[in-house]
């Protein structure tokens, strides 16, 4: 958390607001979440915001001066959120960055973290390049039936963890991953490469189904997600099997909802009526 639908959300937020504006000035509160390009900073004034593009979790801003793009990536990773000034007092402690905004809806864009998962990168158009191309692997949004069928059919592994693995499918973490799997009947344990023809289609749609849905809702606040202008998402109301163990199973089968705690610390929840291994 914030996965894709959350992350998507921000982007959308940010092109709405900021896109065209400029930027005065830039606030960095402590340089240790730069993780590259940091001596470029100072660039950054006075570009413009041409540009917001997701990438897996991360927002990246494609920013022109002189006839030059660069770009700010925001990676949100477990608590990070991209806000709008000014903003609620409880957010000032924990802010590194604020780029001060002429010309678009709001004075001023603030990432935010309290813990240090998350990471801003100040990079160029090849720099971006080699980033996505080697933290993420297809979009789940627009990848094609086909290339997604081709891609979970040869992997070995389960299945879960590979709807999670960043660098082959890239933005879904634990909420979706459970919420896509219960919807599609598929065990998270299932093995990725026995799963058949007409269930991976099925997976496919589902997980497509799942993404666009908690676009639309705002994306799932749990924990601490909101978005730039400070709305919360709603797709929470929506989820069936995320932390909802001991709960009679919402498909009327007669199960309950189980979790199984994985060995990296996330738990899946499943119904083992509905989702036979
Ligand atoms: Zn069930």
């Amino acid at each position: 958390m914030p996965e894709l639908p959350e992350a998507e959300v921000v982007a959308r937020q940010l092109r709405e607001h900021i896109l065209g504006a400029i930027i005065k000035e830039s606030w960095l509160g402590r340089e240790d979440i730069v993780r590259q390009g940091l001596p470029s900073l100072p660039w950054y004034r006075g570009a413009r915001i041409a540009g917001v593009e997701r990438h897996g979790k991360s927002v990246a801003l494609a920013c022109e001066r002189g006839g030059d793009t660069r770009y700010l990536v925001a990676e949100l990773g477990m608590t990070g959120l991209l806000l709008f000034g000014p903003l609620r007092e409880r957010y000032q402690k924990h802010t590194h960055l604020i780029l001060t905004l002429d010309g678009g809806q709001v004075s001023d864009l603030r990432y935010w973290n309290p813990r240090r998962f998350g990471r801003l990168y100040l990079l160029d158009k090849p720099g971006l390049g080699q980033f996505v191309s080697r933290r993420f692997g297809c979009d789940p949004i627009t990848v094609s039936r086909e290339e997604f069928c081709a891609l979970v059919r040869t992997r070995r592994g389960r299945l879960k963890p590979l709807l999670m693995h960043q660098q082959v499918i890239a933005g879904i973490g634990n909420i979706y991953a459970n919420e896509i799997l219960f919807r599609a009947r598929l065990h998270p344990a299932r093995q990725a490469h026995r799963v058949n023809e007409p269930a991976l289609r099925r997976l496919y749609r589902v997980m497509q189904q799942v993404l666009a849905q908690a676009i639309k809702d705002g994306g799932s606040s749990v924990r601490d997600f909101f978005a730039p202008d400070g709305s919360e998402g709603r797709y929470k109301r929506r989820h069936l099997v995320y932390g909802k163990d001991g709960r009679r199973c919402p498909s009327g089968c007669g199960g309950t909802i189980r979790r199984l705690r994985g060995s990296d610390q996330r738990s899946s929840f499943y119904c083992p009526v509905c989702q036979r291994k």
